[in-house]
């Protein structure tokens, strides 16, 4: 059995490759749900999509986000209507005070859906529908999340990292935004001031069960991705306990894609490799690249980690399960 910590991006495209090296019956993938958000009455829960589509076959795997060859009808719609009602796009909160109202897994992250600052493709919005309307039946985040797991056939246990909400907020000279509205409203150009992850959460038993087997802390974001999953009660007492393999997002100090490096730099971390492994002090052993002279005290097992392709992935996970066999 193993356990992987999951963003929407570097962790993803590590699992796309572990067929031969992971037995998929065996493993367990905890997405954060940090940057989840409220939308336009939908929860969408971009970590967990990403990793659904993908195992599901159906991931657009050019942007590492929605469903290949979707349909964005609503979604410009959306756009011409709130053009010719001359209403503004962009992120738009809802009121302070319905950010704690309404469903309580969407608290801290409310936005409305007037020409929706997110592009959510037809079929990608008819999952956020089911999702949506199994948790107002009242169902958990875990269980709706799993039964999308079985309707896009996947052969893992996909779970979120809590059912309680958890919100990751940027702060910045002009104040608080949430993730999303920092990352795709803004493209990531705010100054970061600092990252607070809002509300308070439990591990679920799922979550509980899944870390006391072997962790692969995947090249994710380690602020916003993992972060968040380290913010859930518990989690950093029992990473602490089992044995951690992390994959390095970076080549020494350059990181493949997206803020990674920023974010760790405003929070007090050296944006590199080295930075992930001081902030890693529950991982036993990491994987990093063949190019990466990161000198870490730690076992290291190196390889090409560039992943373009589910076979590249492969070369990747076996440097993981190399790297598993040294320290379990
Ligand atoms: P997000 O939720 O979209 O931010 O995605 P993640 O946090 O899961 O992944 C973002 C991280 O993936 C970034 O820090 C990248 O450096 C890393 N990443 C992206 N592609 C690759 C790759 O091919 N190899 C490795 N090692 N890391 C990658």
């Amino acid at each position: 059995m193993v356990t992987f910590l999951s963003g929407g991006t570097g962790t993803p495209k590590l699992l796309s490759g572990i067929e031969g090296v992971f037995e998929p019956r065996e493993t367990t993938v905890v997405a954060n749900t940090g940057d989840d958000v409220e939308l336009g009455g939908l929860f969408v829960s971009p970590d967990v999509d990403t990793v659904l589509f993908e195992r599901g076959g159906v991931l657009d795997r050019e942007t590492w986000w929605g469903i290949e060859g979707d349909t964005h009808e609503t979604d410009e719609f959306l756009f011409e209507l709130a053009d010719a009602a001359g209403l503004e796009g962009g992120p738009r909160y809802l009121p302070d005070g319905m950010q704690t109202e309404g469903r309580e897994i969407a608290r801290w992250r409310r936005f409305s859906g007037i020409a929706e600052f997110m592009t959510i493709g037809d079929r990608d919005r008819a999952v956020h529908i089911t999702r949506t309307s199994l948790l107002d039946e009242g169902h958990t985040l875990t269980e709706v999340t799993r039964t999308l797991a079985d309707a896009f056939g996947l052969d893992l246990d996909l779970v979120p990292m809590s059912d309680d909400p958890l919100s990751t907020l940027i702060h910045t000279p002009e104040g608080p935004m949430h993730f999303q509205e920092f990352w795709v409203g803004y493209r990531g150009e705010p100054t970061i001031v600092d990252v607070e992850f809002r509300g308070e959460a439990r591990p679920t038993e799922a979550v509980r069960d899944a870390l006391t087997d072997p962790v692969v802390v995947g090249p994710s974001n380690p602020v916003t991705s993992v972060g968040p999953i380290r913010a859930v009660e518990g989690v950093e007492e029992r990473l602490a306990e089992t044995p951690v393999i992390a994959v390095s997002p970076f080549v020494e100090g350059r990181v493949f894609s997206g803020p990674a490096g920023d974010l760790m730099a405003a929070t007090g971390h050296e944006p590199s490799t080295a930075g992930v492994a001081e902030a890693y002090p529950f991982a036993d052993a990491f994987v990093l690249d063949s190019d990466d002279r990161t000198e870490l005290g730690r076992p290291v097992v190196r390889t090409d980690t560039t992943m373009d392709s589910p076979t590249d992935a492969t070369r990747v996970a076996r440097a993981v399960r190399e790297a598993l066999e040294e320290v379990a």
